[in-house]
């Protein structure tokens, strides 16, 4: 399965893609995380990645595509992969074409997850995220069993400093304006499949795997 995930910051993209991973034993690749990882590792990548991230603004082209095709190419993803958070823009979308084009890939389904705006500021207000293993929670529609403590790894829960209210505001903006045009986008290469994202992560699982034709 060669599956991108679209959809707003906080609809559930990287919960569902971590669910299909296991599903289909393929690789979940978030540029997202990557950036994050090298924000945190202090690398050059993640020093220039951190002064558009924290304002709720996309990493330029340029440097975001190299870091797919270098991942794309590798051994893992002869099997197939789950795209999260990339491509954001139309040109990360044409230049993923000519990448699989030239890898001879193509994609099975683009899967866009849908959920109103007002629900998606409850969400990412109140997100958290193990520091350690990147788990993702909500203080109230997915709380962990101990207050702030990771049910798997037992680190500490933080909140992404980006899902700080006035970044989240222009993370919409910027996904209204900068990716929301991928629909129409996949639409025409006849790829696109919708999913409604529900409250629970379960039913929204069963709306996803029903868009994939899957059981
Ligand atoms: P995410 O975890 O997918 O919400 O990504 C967090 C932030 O990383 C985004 O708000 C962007 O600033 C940046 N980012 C992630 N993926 C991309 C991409 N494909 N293009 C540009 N910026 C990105």
């Amino acid at each position: 399965m060669r599956l991108v995930l679209l959809g707003a910051p906080g609809a559930g993209k990287g919960t569902q893609a971590d669910i299909l991973k296991e599903k289909f034993g393929i690789p979940h690749i978030s540029t997202g995380d990557i950036f994050r990882s090298n924000i945190k590792n202090n690398t050059e990548l993640g020093k220039k990645a951190k002064e558009y991230i924290e304002k709720g603004l996309l990493v330029p082209d340029e440097i975001t595509v190299n870091i797919v095709k270098n991942r794309l190419e590798e051994e893992d993803c002869k099997r197939g992969f789950i795209l999260d958070g990339f491509p954001r823009t139309i040109p990360q979308a044409e230049f993923l074409d000519k990448i699989l084009a030239e890898l001879n890939m193509n994609l099975d389904y683009v899967l866009n997850i849908h959920v109103p705006d007002e629900e998606l500021v409850k969400r990412l207000s109140g997100r958290r995220v193990c520091q350690k293993c990147g788990k993702s929670y909500h203080v109230i529609y997915n709380p962990p069993s101990l207050e702030n403590i990771c049910d798997d790894c037992g680190s500490n829960l933080i909140q992404r400093d980006d899902d700080k209210e006035e970044t989240v505001l222009n993370r919409l903006k910027t996904y209204h304006q900068q990716t929301e045009p991928l629909i129409e986008y996949y639409k025409n290469q006849g790829k696109l499949v919708t999913a409604i994202g529900q409250e629970k992560i379960e039913d929204t699982t069963k709306e996803v795997l029903k868009a994939l034709g899957v059981n």
